[in-house]
């Protein structure tokens, strides 16, 4: 999570770039194909000219929060305060990309956390980023959009019962076989199309599924994975489900070092398949149109989540919730199973998550609790910045709350989690809890299409 922050940053300028394409791409579903493969085109012509991750001595421009900024000015300069919407005390500063692993390490050591910055490839993209700032309205607005029920466990209630732990723990060993699937190495694009063909064939060529893979400015060769089940009675109305498909060692970073992420964040990837793989092999067919997401280069600046929620913002999409999960699988000594994020997210969707953990999670005997991450901390802080409400629930952790303390480094394994799926099976349930409640059923639900269109 904290090099995610980094990775924002680096999105800003991303966006720049990419958005145009990502518009189109969404605006126009009869040429969906011709837009994809446009903007892959652009965004690769965008690349040789940035190439940031080639060139240790390129500028970064971060934004990152002032407490984090009085932790490094040994690794920063030209510190110049600012403020987003929400009134947050930030600092936009610049570095250099060699120094991105040490202001990652920085953090993780001194906040015991992770993310921490958005990362751009410009000054003024990083001031545009921070003008544009939308978390105001992202976190307070009742906003979002549509009304959050609860009317679906016709749907719900059998899927829970088919999350199979040895799925999980086996898309966790996969991912984790990499070397890495660092943004700038050839893992980290292998690993890539790995989901997107895996996520495809869950799908079993049903119509209503496509998936692309969606390339961004400053995310160097590695894509970020989106499947789409297009919604059959309220198409334009888009829920999202996703995770960071990246992994990094902060130890020195670099494309050929060993770096596991299985929990960080294989097992958020891992979730959202077993998620898929039980709604899929259900038949669902939603009522609104879902999109499963990997995204790119979370661990440098939440590079690939940023570019995708800039370029839905763009084409005017209709995003009435988003899930993230980023880390799902570690627990050791806490008190609960699962802890919602309470910063930097939308409030009615935090009360509907509640609402959904229990009135489907509690009876089976889980507990939650709460918890904040900071700025930045992980994909969900893009979406909020676009405006658009976020959610996310975050593993049961240690005693007091913190994170799997091996993320980031080689130890980040499932052998050094129990080698059980245990706990992501969990995070499982509430997806699919998620899912099937803010989606719906097609055919299913009593409520007609322009009812429910009307709650927002
Ligand atoms: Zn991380
Ligand atoms: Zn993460």
């Amino acid at each position: 999570m904290i090099m995610r922050r980094l990775a924002s940053i680096f999105a800003v300028g991303v966006l720049a770039f990419a958005m145009p394409c990502g518009a189109q791409g969404l605006r126009q579903q009869a040429n969906r194909d011709a837009a994809d493969a446009h903007a892959r085109r652009h965004a690769e012509s965008d690349l040789t000219s940035l190439r940031l991750e080639r060139d240790p001595t390129a500028a970064v421009h971060l934004v990152m929060s002032r407490r984090t900024y009085e932790q490094m000015p040994d690794l920063v300069r030209g510190g110049l305060a600012k403020r987003d919407s929400t009134g947050a005390a930030l600092m936009l500063v610049e570095t250099q990309a060699r120094q991105l692993s040490r202001i990652s390490e920085r953090i993780h050591q001194r906040e015991r956390r992770c993310g921490g910055y958005f990362a751009f490839a410009s000054r003024a993209d990083a001031e545009a980023f921070i003008r544009a700032d939308l978390s105001q309205q992202a976190k307070n607005s009742p906003a979002a959009k549509i009304r959050y029920t609860i009317d679906n466990a016709t749907t719900v209630a059998p899927w829970l019962d088919q999350v199979q732990h040895a799925n999980i723990h086996a898309t966790i060993t996969h991912l984790s076989n990499y070397q890495n699937r660092y943004y700038a190495s050839s893992y980290g694009r292998q690993s890539a199309e790995w989901i997107q063909s895996t996520w495809m064939a869950l799908a079993a060529g049903r119509s209503d599924v496509t998936s692309e893979l969606f390339a961004c400015a400053t995310c160097s060769t590695q894509p970020s994975v989106i499947l789409t089940i297009r919604g059959r009675e309220i198409p334009n109305e888009v829920v999202v489900l996703g995770g960071h498909l990246d992994s990094i060692n902060i130890s020195g970073g670099g494309v050929g070092q060993r770096a596991p992420g299985a929990d960080d964040d294989a097992s958020g990837i891992a979730t959202l398949t077993e998620i898929l793989r039980i709604a899929m092999a259900s038949g669902w067919k939603p009522r609104r149109t879902v999109k499963f997401m990997g995204y790119a280069a979370e661990e440098v600046g939440l590079r690939g989540s940023n570019a995708i929620a800039q370029a839905h913002r763009a084409a005017s999409a209709n995003v009435v919730a988003v899930l993230q999960f980023d880390m799902t699988n570690y627990r050791a000594s806490s008190s609960v199973d699962m802890r919602l994020v309470t910063d930097y997210s939308n409030l009615p969707l935090q009360t509907f998550l509640n609402t959904l953990f229990d009135t489907y999670l509690a009876p089976r005997g889980l507990t939650r609790g709460l918890d904040t991450c900071g700025y930045a901390c992980s994909d969900h802080a893009s979406w909020t910045s676009a405006g658009y409400p976020a959610g996310f629930f975050f593993e049961g952790g240690g005693a007091d709350g913190r994170a799997f303390p091996l993320i980031h480094s080689t130890s980040d394994t499932l052998a050094n989690m129990g080698n059980s799926a245990q706990n992501s099976g969990k995070f499982a349930m509430l997806g699919l809890a998620f899912l099937g409640e803010t989606a719906k059923t097609s055919g299913l639900n009593t409520l007609p299409a322009r009812a429910a269109a009307s709650g927002r």
